[in-house]
């Protein structure tokens, strides 16, 4: 049997839904409004304004597209440099190749695996030395976990560099009691399937800024100039939420708050039944400023404090018992498709990949699955190697 079609598979992260989902498809069916745009999406924007305190929102195809737009808006172009937190998922920084600019990969710091201050400002600094000053900040939350915001953002202010928040994965966690994706410049968030959240695929784009909002909503449907007949003098895109995912969405951020708290309750028991295994380790709050939706629980295996076992031992182990899991985000610095570009390395985000991995997390997951996963893990490392 093929581990899609196993009904006992537990999976890394699954679309949760909360049955409120089909009401809102249903009014849009009714309707017959099945196209982009419409009631559900003026809803959703809405729905996240009041959520995170964000005055504008724009939904999206994707959070890719949102990235896309944000540079686009913040006027990259090609040959400009862009900084990124090397360690996180790619779509991070696709779009800065989109604009045929530079990516400028920074490393992380231990405490919240996130963008290191002191590295984004060494590697401003050398930027500006070498005759270009980076344009743009793109600072990711990984795995739900806020970067160190204030630290982040004096640095930005300070050399006026705006800052994306790829808040992707971490919608519903707060710095200093803020939601993530609404301190930077613009912010952008992702339902793909996998997220806290999901509308099956889609994205949004939030800013204080109208304007921004403003110009990501004219290049998503396609840049039509205010005319009877189609006139353009930018270049579009089609990037629009569809009005039938954002009934998902509708939906879904209903319950945000309840998958949020499960997530968390995920880590804490993960944390809790493995806690006698010296050698493993989790991405732990630094502090009470930080709150993290903990969308995915992710480990640090010492195979030196395991008897030998390491994280790949663990993955294949859970494999056998049909549990997914899965590697950390491979650094950017170290994909082939990047490799040429500059980048700020401390050797952090390295050594976590080497020894990291992510664990079944969805919010839908039961007890019963739980106690299969620690299980495994647990048994594996009393045998030792
Ligand atoms: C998922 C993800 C994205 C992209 O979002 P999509 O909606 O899938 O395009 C961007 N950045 C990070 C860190 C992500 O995890």
């Amino acid at each position: 049997m093929k581990p899609e079609t196993c009904n006992n598979r537990i999976w890394l992260s699954s679309p949760h839904m909360s049955g409120n989902e089909m009401h809102f498809i249903q009014s849009a069916f009714e309707q017959n409004h099945v196209f982009p745009l419409g009631p559900n999406v003026n809803g959703f924007e809405e729905d996240i304004k009041l959520l995170t305190g964000i005055r504008h929102c724009t939904c999206l195809v994707s959070g890719t597209a949102a990235i896309h737009l944000a540079l686009i808006l913040l006027g990259i172009e090609q040959g400009d440099e862009v900084i990124c937190s090397s360690f996180t998922f790619s779509a991070s920084a696709n779009p800065i190749l989109y604009q045929k600019a530079i990516p400028v990969f920074i490393d992380s710091e231990p405490e919240t695996w996130n963008l290191k201050p002191e590295t984004l400002e060494e590697a401003i600094a050398d930027r500006i030395k070498r005759g270009k000053k980076p344009k743009a900040i793109i600072l990711v939350h990984l795995y739900g976990m806020p970067a160190r915001l204030d630290r982040v953002m004096e640095i930005a202010d300070r050399y006026e560099i705006p800052v994306i928040e790829d808040a992707a994965e971490s919608l519903g966690s707060t710095f200093d009691g803020h939601y993530t994706g609404t301190l930077g410049e613009i912010g952008i968030y992702s339902f793909n399937g996998n997220k806290v959240i999901t509308t099956s695929g889609g994205g949004a784009f939030v800013s204080n800024n109208e304007e921004h909002c403003r110009k990501a909503f004219f290049l998503a449907t396609q840049a039509r100039d205010q005319a009877p007949h189609y006139q353009h003098s930018h270049i579009g895109y089609n990037y629009r939420m569809s009005n039938i995912s954002a009934g998902i969405g509708r939906g879904q951020i209903m319950v945000l708050q309840q998958r949020v708290e499960k997530r968390r309750e995920n880590y804490f028991f993960y944390k809790n039944a493995l806690k006698e295994f010296t050698g493993i380790r989790f991405q732990d709050e630094p502090d009470e400023r930080f709150y993290s939706n903990h969308w995915l629980t992710t480990l640090l295996i010492d195979p030196d404090q395991t008897g030998g076992i390491t994280q790949e031992d663990i993955r294949l182990e859970l494999e056998r018992h049909n549990i997914e899991s899965r590697p950390l985000w491979k650094p950017m610095h170290l994909q082939p498709v990047f490799h040429e570009y500059p980048a700020y390395i401390n050797g952090t985000s390295e050594s976590m990949f080497e020894i990291g991995l992510c664990l079944p997390s969805s919010s839908s997951i039961t007890h019963e699955e739980r106690n299969r996963v620690v299980d495994v893990i647990a048994t594996l490392i009393r045998k030792g190697k």
